[in-house]
């Protein structure tokens, strides 16, 4: 009886193992993820900071008002050319 309970709890011990090192797996992965999708956004930031830079500089922006949808709808100015928000 007693040996039977021991192995159950070395077999609970094993899988619990198992699966917490998964569990760490994955974790390490979605740190990875992030990582590298902050690396994208940081990239996507600096493209279009290009692009505004840019605009200002050949055209100028042009701004026109859009309103949002809905009865408090914000309205924004957006330059018609590069989607730079004022
Ligand atoms: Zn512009």
């Amino acid at each position: 009886m007693i040996i039977k309970f021991e192995y159950k709890y070395k077999l609970f011990l094993y899988l619990y193992g198992r699966i917490e090192k998964k569990q760490r797996g994955i974790r390490n992965k979605k740190n990875e993820f992030n990582i590298s999708n902050q690396g994208s956004r940081d990239e996507i930031k600096l493209v279009k900071q290009n692009i505004y830079e840019e605009c200002k500089l050949k055209t100028g922006h042009d701004f026109i008002d859009e309103t949002e949808d809905g009865m408090y709808g914000e309205t924004f100015y957006i330059c018609k050319h590069c989607n730079y928000e004022k």
